[in-house]
């Protein structure tokens, strides 16, 4: 079985099932919609080109669910896309649908957890779970330098993905740590809530992308 196999689930992967019978209600509410486990996005020139692997959470119901590429279609994509663009890990125009023709640069993004969970929050077993497609989608990448995890959930999946203990990685805006033959980097999730509230403010999630760029150029 190759690493790209083992990597991306299938579109009925089965293994949650609370996610699963939620995706099949959208399947019937919405057949147009992309309603599966979304695939990570990769660059064009393939896997040896990536080295920032960037970590969210889950599909959003509007956005990743519905369009079938990560952070596309809804709030999140617009701040991520955007500062993805400025610091050269992504090019073209960002709009907001799977065939605006936009391409990554090094950089390839996933989530924790591959289904669209119901209000956003995936339960602790889901994210154990997805973890089995998140442990080989980090190795599959040869060159990888640096993982960007977004938002604490995240950032303990891919602490416990790389073979770590969430106690000896606490979450930090900002934070990057060595770990597991990479750097990890963390950040607060670029979700709408947390840029309304204040706690994510552009400049904040920007820093955090200077801050790998510098890291990536070193
Ligand atoms: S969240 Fe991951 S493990 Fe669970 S059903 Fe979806 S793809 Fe499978």
């Amino acid at each position: 079985m190759t690493a790209l196999s083992i990597s991306e689930p299938g579109r009925d992967c089965p293994l949650c099932p609370r996610l699963h019978e939620f995706i099949a209600e959208w399947r019937q509410r919405e057949p147009s919609w992309f309603n599966a486990p979304v695939p990570t996005f990769l660059p064009p020139d393939g896997d040896d080109a990536v080295r920032l692997l960037i970590v969210g959470l889950a599909p959003g119901l509007r956005g990743a669910n519905r369009t079938g590429r990560p952070f596309t279609g809804d709030y999140a994509g617009d701040l991520l896309y955007s500062t993805l663009i400025s610091h050269g890990f992504a090019r073209g125009e960002f709009k907001a649908r799977p065939d605006d023709g936009l391409e990554l640069v090094g950089t390839a993004i996933t989530n924790a957890v591959r289904c669209v969970p119901p209000e956003n929050k995936p339960v602790g077993a889901e994210i154990a779970t997805c973890r089995t497609f998140l442990v080989p989608t980090i190795a599959r990448f040869p060159n990888l330098r640096a993982v960007l995890a977004l938002g604490s959930i995240a950032h303990q999946s891919t602490v416990r993905a790389l073979g770590g203990r969430v106690a000896a990685y606490p979450f930090k805006h900002g934070g990057q740590l060595p770990a597991g033959g990479i750097t990890l980097f963390s950040s607060y999730h670029c979700s709408r809530y947390n840029t309304n509230t204040g706690v994510l403010t552009e400049a904040m999630f920007v820093s955090v992308f200077s801050q790998i760029a510098a890291f990536l150029q070193e």
